[in-house]
Order: structure tokens, then C-alpha cells, then sequence
């Protein structure tokens, strides 16, 4: 598709073999895994924002999800297990900072219980690491904050900062001679 030239804004006479839309984590995401995959290819990222990032990617709550809700076997539970590693060791690698600071899911009534123990299940099923069901005083210790019957405690959810890592892919796009358009709405 044809590209805007930034100098004119307008419509200049150039073709790119592809040109992604939205420069959130996603279209970065694909860019950067399309010029890994084939090198040469001639990539162009467009985002109608003045800098990456701008809506829910760099607006979320930053949890590096464990993978421990979807249907064990399903493409989402593999994908989230394999993204969660794939994450962390991408952050290791550039030094973005993480914080595997762990969660609670905390059943709060008696009648929570069968669900909190079918994620459970779910969770060990799907590989998450660090599981452990625990009672209301190792749940006082983890978290004072929360109160429960029985929670379940994941030690290896942690927190990052999506723009961080979403720069860190647009870095990896340009480096591989790839662009970021900003500023053009498609
Ligand atoms: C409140 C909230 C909390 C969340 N918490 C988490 C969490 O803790 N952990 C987690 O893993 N996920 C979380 N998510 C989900 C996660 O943030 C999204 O799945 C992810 O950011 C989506 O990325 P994206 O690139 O598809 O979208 P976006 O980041 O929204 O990017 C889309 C981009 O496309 C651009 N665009 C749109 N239309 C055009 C156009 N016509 N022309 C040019 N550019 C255009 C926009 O400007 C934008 O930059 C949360 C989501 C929300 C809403």
C-alpha cells in the first residue's frame, strides 16, 4: 500500500511490503515478529497517535497474566503460558524492569470454593508455576489487605510496564530497518 511521507503529508509515490496498523503492543508485536521472520521485508508501522502507545497499551494494569483462567489445551491457555515466559526473558534480555511480586485469587464465601478450586486445577493443567491453595493465615501474611476462606496463591503472575516493552519492539522494528509513522490516521 502506498505510505505517507511525513514531509508532505501527503500521499508519496512508495510501496512497502507491509504496513501494519496501530503501533500498540500488537501491531508492534507482528512487525517485529515479521522482520525476524523475513529479513528484507520492507515494514512500515502507522499510527494516528504522536507517540506509541497511546491507548490500551499503555493504559493497562501491567499484569503478566499466568495463563491460569483459559480451558486447559485451548490455543489462549498455550499462548498465555508461552507469552508469559517469551515476556519475561525478553525483559531480562533489554532490562526492563519486572516485579514477579505474585497474586491472590481469594474466595471470599463458602460457595466461591468450587470455582477457586476448578482454577486450580485449570492452572496446574495449563503449567503455571508457583500454585499453592492456602488458608487465611498465609493469606493474611501474603496479602494483609485481603480476607478470604481460601485463596489461591500464583507466586509467578508479576507486573511490568506494557509501553516499556512496546518501545522496546518499535526499537527492534527500526533496527531491523522497519518504520514508525506517526501521526497518520488510516
Ligand atoms: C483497562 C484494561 C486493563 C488491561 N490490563 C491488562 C493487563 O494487566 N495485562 C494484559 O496482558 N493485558 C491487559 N489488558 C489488555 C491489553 O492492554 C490489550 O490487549 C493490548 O494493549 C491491546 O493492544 P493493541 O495493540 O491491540 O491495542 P492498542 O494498544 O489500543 O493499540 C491500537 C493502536 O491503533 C491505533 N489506531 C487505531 N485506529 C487507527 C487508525 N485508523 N489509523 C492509525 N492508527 C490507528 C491507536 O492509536 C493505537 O495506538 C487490559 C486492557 C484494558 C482496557
Amino acid at each position: 500500500m502506498p505510505v505517507p511521507d511525513r514531509s508532505s503529508l501527503s500521499f508519496a509515490d512508495r510501496t512497502v511490503d507491509v504496513a501494519v496498523v496501530g503501533a500498540g503492543i500488537v501491531g508492534l508485536a507482528v512487525a517485529r515478529a515479521l522482520s525476524l521472520r523475513r529479513p528484507g521485508l520492507s515494514i512500515v508501522v502507522i499510527d494516528k497517535e504522536s507517540s506509541i502507545s497511546q491507548h490500551q497499551t499503555g493504559r493497562n494494569s501491567g499484569v503478566i497474566h499466568s495463563g491460569i483462567y483459559y480451558a486447559p489445551g485451548s490455543l489462549k491457555a498455550r499462548l498465555c503460558t508461552q507469552g508469559a515466559a517469551a515476556l519475561k526473558q525478553y525483559c531480562a534480555e533489554r532490562s526492563i524492569p519486572t516485579n514477579i511480586c505474585g497474586k491472590v485469587i481469594v474466595a471470599t464465601d463458602a460457595s466461591e470454593l468450587p470455582r477457586l478450586e476448578e482454577l486450580h486445577r485449570r492452572a496446574v493443567a495449563n503449567g503455571a508455576v508457583g500454585l499453592e491453595l492456602i488458608g487465611p493465615n498465609r493469606l493474611r501474611e501474603i496479602e494483609p489487605h485481603a480476607a478470604g476462606l481460601r485463596a489461591l496463591h500464583v507466586r509467578g503472575t508479576g507486573i511490568v510496564d506494557y509501553g516499556l516493552v512496546a518501545r522496546g519492539f518499535a526499537d527492534d522494528v527500526v533496527a531491523a530497518g522497519g518504520e514508525i509513522l506517526l501521526g497518520y490516521e488510516v
